[in-house]
């Protein structure tokens, strides 16, 4: 297990009303691969500490050949604030520029997607599940990479949706990779072709990858979502094998 480092938050901004995306900077940090994660640890002026596991959002970093770590480099996560939550108000609203606190990774192998991978690759968040996969296609976009990538967010409306024009601008410029299709649970932009209302099986046929272009699909969002989700992709006819995921908690 790697050790506790420090790391300072060098920026921040709103992802919506109740969510905000963390820039620290972490001296001599190893690199990490898309879609790992990070335990990170707070700590109260009485001593008492807590911590929780984040997804990286930023794209690939790699290892510093010296093994020294990757100097320089930015690790930026995504919190959505819980209202009964420990943690997460404390770091969607209680953490200044220059404040600092303590994170260990990266963390996690098995729900990674590298360049390496030449398949079509089908990504499915619900909520602040999207963050790991967006650190996937940040990587994806970053390599100029061919083979298809295609993203299905589910989320309760625009205004709760993460990296909005940043997804619009990677698609924009991917020649045809990448595609993100949004599934709005509660509020619909006016004019949305697909009416309100959680994803269905015979929807998740439509607007994924078909089985028979053999994807790899990356599943991230609250247990409830994850389970449903990947009961319907098998019963589809995707291999469980091929289909990785990665379960934020709650309901
Ligand atoms: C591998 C991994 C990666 C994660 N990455 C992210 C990330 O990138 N962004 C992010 O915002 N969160 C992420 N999470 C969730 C995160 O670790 C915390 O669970 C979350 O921030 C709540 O912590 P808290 O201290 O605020 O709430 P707690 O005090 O731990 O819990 C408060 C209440 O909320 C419930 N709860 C806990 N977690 C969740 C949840 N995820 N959804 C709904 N209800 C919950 C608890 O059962 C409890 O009732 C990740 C979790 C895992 C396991």
């Amino acid at each position: 297990m790697p050790e506790w480092q420090p790391a300072q938050l060098v920026a921040a901004h709103d992802e919506t009303a109740t969510a905000r995306s963390l820039v620290f900077d972490i001296p001599g940090w190893p690199g990490h691969l898309a879609g790992q994660h990070v335990d990170v640890r707070v700590t109260a002026p009485d001593g008492y500490t807590a911590s929780r596991e984040y997804s990286i959002a930023s794209g690939e970093v790699d290892a510093a050949p010296s093994g020294l770590g990757a100097s320089g480099v930015n690790v930026e996560l995504s919190v959505e604030e819980l209202d009964d939550g420990e943690v997460s108000p404390y770091l969607v609203r209680g953490l200044d520029i220059g404040d600092h606190l303590e994170i260990r990774g990266p963390v996690g192998g098995y729900f990674v997607w590298t360049a390496a991978q030449t398949e079509p690759v089908q990504l499915i968040a619900g909520g602040s599940g999207v963050v790991p996969l967006m650190s996937m296609l940040r990587t994806h976009a970053a390599a100029g990479h061919p083979s298809p990538m295609r993203l299905l967010y589910s989320v309760r409306g625009p205004q709760f949706a993460f990296y909005t024009d940043e997804l619009r601008r990677l698609v924009d410029s991917s020649k045809g990779s990448l595609t993100v299709d949004y599934a709005f649970t509660r509020e619909a932009p006016s004019g949305a072709d697909r009416s309100i209302g959680r994803l269905m099986r015979d929807e998740l046929e439509m607007l994924t990858v078909p089985v028979a272009s053999s994807p790899t699909t990356y599943l991230c969002g609250p247990n409830s979502f994850v389970e449903g989700i990947s009961g319907w992709l098998v019963e589809l006819g995707h291999p469980a094998s091929r289909i990785l995921t990665e379960r934020f908690g709650g309901a």
